[in-house]
């Protein structure tokens, strides 16, 4: 009557709290020393990388009130994101949501009605093809907004990128308060990963630190044994059933065949030490190597997605790069505090696999609920969304539901070793 979850980022952690809230036995085991995956704390203390989430995700918004961090998440700019545009050192804000684009002080540079026209066009489901070439006709619309947009969204460069995710990001950015920014006040291990297993613990939840699934046993057409090498096995009775929440090319591994994104694109944060009275800030950077800057006050980090090059580069060549990109915004937007020439102290985080390349075409989809009494979770299993925490958290609450509906369908039938269809794909 246990679920094991396998894999402890923000799948398996909505996994396991969906699952223990249905009144199931859950272990939660995770490789790492640390929980949160892609989306963690450093042991430091550091965050692997900023992390904002809006409005529209509402799925993680929940899993934030629902593990009781979600006042630690706050809207470092609700007066607009303040953007230093590098070509010209023009600053500016500009509103996220396109509802908030009448007030002209908001709107981003190039935003003429044609331009706004082409960009809602994207919204809906027409033929795929690279952003970039969907929005040729407004390069200064496509420079000023889109581009960072899809960049921060997709994690993918606007000419490679899939207008049809774009588009699904655009239409929950429709609603009022969708295009809300947050972020974590202190960081992902305080507001985010510390509470989520508090919260599971209390649930009764049991959580494995440093436990790797080596092989997983199938026989018989079902999940029959984990193998977690020095850590142990475990034999799967016939009610037991596994959550895999493992990052697709760990899945393909565990479970070959199955359909999972191969080609995936880097992200490369740079968190310098500065340590300041300040309020959290959040500001934006165009023509430049780093799109966003997080101010906290634990210290400043920089964001660079679709991050192919700055993950080539070295450390010494880049921090001294970034730091003077920041320090320009900090200075445009009169950011309290010192800002030197001289970059302070630096750690560089390279995460080479952050997401999966979005390009144009079908997206793999792997099927929920491959063996009866196994159900898959991951940011890329809900590729109708793009791989973020949204989709993460999604993703675990739709495997937990998907164990449920098979051991009903179990018991309906008066079965005790479910042979059920598999879930439909993505469900
Ligand atoms: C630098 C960076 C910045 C990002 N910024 C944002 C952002 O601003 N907003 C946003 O929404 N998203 C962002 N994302 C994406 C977001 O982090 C991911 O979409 C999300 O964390 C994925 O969660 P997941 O649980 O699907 O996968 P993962 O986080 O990869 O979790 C999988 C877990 O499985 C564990 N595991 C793997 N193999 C095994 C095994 N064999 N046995 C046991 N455990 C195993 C791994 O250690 C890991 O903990 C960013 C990602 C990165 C890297």
């Amino acid at each position: 009557m246990t679920v094991h979850v396998v894999g402890a980022g923000l799948a398996g952690l909505a996994a396991a709290l969906s699952l223990a809230g249905r009144g199931r036995a859950v272990v939660l085991h995770e490789a790492a020393p640390v929980a949160g995956g892609r989306c963690r704390a450093l042991p430091d203390g550091t965050d692997n990388g900023t992390h904002a989430l809006i409005g529209a995700n509402r799925a993680a918004l929940r899993f934030l009130s629902r593990i009781g961090a979600r006042a630690r998440w706050v809207e470092p700019e609700p007066g607009g994101l303040p953007v230093l545009d590098l070509r010209d050192g023009s600053a500016r804000r500009v509103a996220l949501s396109p509802l908030a684009w009448r007030d002209a002080a908001l709107r981003p540079a190039g935003a003429s009605a044609r331009a706004v026209l082409a960009l809602a066009r994207l919204a809906l489901p027409l033929r795929d093809r690279p952003v970039a070439e969907a929005m040729a006709a407004h390069p200064e619309f496509h420079r000023g907004f889109v581009e960072p947009l899809v960049i921060a969204a997709l994690n993918t460069p606007s000419a490679e990128a899939s207008c049809r995710r774009l588009g699904a990001v655009l239409r929950r950015l429709a609603g009022p308060g969708a295009a809300r920014l947050l972020v974590a006040r202190e960081g992902l291990g305080p507001d985010l990963v510390a509470p989520a297993l508090a919260t599971l613990r209390r649930a009764g939840v049991e959580i494995r630190l440093g436990v790797r699934l080596r092989r997983l046993v199938a026989q018989g057409g079902r999940a029959a044994a984990l193998d977690f090498g020095e850590g142990g096995a475990v034999a799967l009775g016939r009610e037991d059933a596994v959550v895999l929440a493992t990052p697709p090319w760990e899945t393909r591994r565990l479970l070959p065949g199955t359909p999972a994104p191969e080609d995936h694109v880097p992200i490369v944060n740079l968190h310098f030490a500065r340590p300041a009275e300040t309020p959290v800030r959040f500001l934006g950077l165009l023509e430049a190597l780093c799109q966003w800057v997080l101010v906290r006050p634990a210290g400043v980090s920089v964001t660079v997605s679709a991050g192919e090059a700055a993950a080539r580069e070295e450390a010494e060549s880049l921090a001294p790069r970034a730091w003077a990109e920041l320090r320009r915004a900090a200075l445009a937007f009169g950011l309290p505090g010192p800002w030197p020439e001289a970059p302070p102290p630096c750690r560089v985080v390279k995460e080479r696999r952050a997401t999966p390349r979005h390009a144009p075409g079908p997206p793999p989809l792997p099927a929920r609920r491959p063996l009866p009494n196994l159900a898959l979770a991951g940011d890329w299993t809900l590729p109708a969304l793009p791989a973020t925490i949204e989709a993460a958290v999604r993703s675990g609450e739709a495997a937990a539901r998907a164990l449920g509906a098979g051991r009903r369908a179990a018991a309906a039938r008066g079965a005790a070793a479910p042979i059920a269809a598999p879930a439909r794909p993505g469900g």
